[in-house]
């Protein structure tokens, strides 16, 4: 099944010229292009205007003066633009609560009094279903390496320190000369089916009234379709089959690929593994689609944007 719509990030609009990343001098060459342009990110946070209240990726035409000394990296090409991402994490002139940074439910726009008036640093969960699909692409490259530039900063073959250079994606160790290159944890997550219902879980960290599908991460020396069955059946107690890839989505919080599938399910008795999940139900289509439409508030999927989302509605669609 070929579908006309995809969940967000999974179109890319970035050419993102990887050979140009570590060639310095090919990088400097863009970089002082009037065509360069300025992506801020703190704390995880992309930098964000608004315009008519629809969130906008703010692209600076100008390095800012609170960028000195700090590390650049080059996004790669759109649109005859280049794009570079500066991590400002340090700068302690951020207003604005940080009570809910790093959580599910980050709404609080963050300003900086060195940055244009107007502008916000925004948590991208947040702003999901508001976002322009180019914006989102360049949100999920953006925010997945500024991420993996924050934790990786030892080397993992022996432990010393990792050196970056300016505007390259990679570190390399000083000591053993081993490249770190940016990783993705692969998770699938299964939309599992009985005749007329689904099996949706919850989390225990995750709003209260939420239900999405069951997701797991792929373990070393496992197939897709194998990690598949073991997560649905360790949290839940369902044995599952006729595993089928449906799509999948970059994920940036903070580095996984979403492997969508659907699956059969072969007994309808749940048993929830309660470390994993608080609890795990069977929902009629009937109730999916109220839910969806918004006429019952029982409960709520994942939002718009994400691969969960995309898996349950079109499954009321009736296309997978
Ligand atoms: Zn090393």
């Amino acid at each position: 099944m070929t579908f006309t719509d995809l969940p967000l990030f999974s179109k890319a609009f970035l050419r993102r010229e990887g050979h140009m990343r570590n060639s310095k001098n090919t990088s400097k060459t863009f970089f002082k292009e009037k065509s360069a342009r300025h992506i801020v990110i703190w704390k995880g946070k992309l930098l964000f205007e608004f315009k008519k209240s629809k969130p906008t990726l703010l692209l600076l035409n100008n390095v800012s003066t609170i960028f000195k000394g700090l590390y650049s990296i080059f996004l790669g090409e759109l649109d005859g633009k280049y794009l570079f991402l500066w991590d400002i994490s340090k700068s302690g002139k951020v207003r604005g609560s940080q009570e809910f940074l790093g959580t599910f439910n980050d709404t609080e726009k963050n300003s900086h009094e060195d940055l244009p008036k107007g502008s916000y640093f925004c948590d991208l969960r947040s702003l999901l279903p508001f976002l322009s699909e180019v914006d989102a692409s360049i949100c999920a490259s953006a925010k997945g390496i500024a991420e993996w530039q924050r934790v990786t900063k030892f080397c993992t073959n022996c432990g010393e320190k990792l050196i970056k250079e300016s505007f390259g994606w990679e570190k390399s160790c000083k000591n053993c000369k081993k490249k770190q290159f940016p990783r993705i944890d692969p998770v699938v997550i299964m939309l599992v089916k009985k005749g007329n219902k689904i099996l949706l879980g919850r989390s225990h960290q995750w709003p209260k009234k939420m239900l999405s599908c069951l997701a797991g991460f792929v373990e070393p020396g496992e197939s897709l379709e194998e990690a598949a069955k073991r997560e649905v059946f360790e949290e839940s107690g369902i044995k599952t089959h006729n595993i089928k890839y449906i799509t999948n989505q970059p994920w940036p919080f903070p580095s996984s690929l979403m492997i969508g599938c659907t699956s059969e399910a072969q007994n309808v008795k749940i048993k929830v593994d309660h470390n994993e999940l608080e609890d795990a139900i069977w929902v009629s289509r009937e109730k999916v689609f109220r839910i969806l439409s918004g006429s019952d508030n029982s409960f709520f999927v994942a939002r718009k944007g994400a691969i969960a989302r995309f898996l349950i509605e079109k499954w009321v669609e009736g296309l997978i």
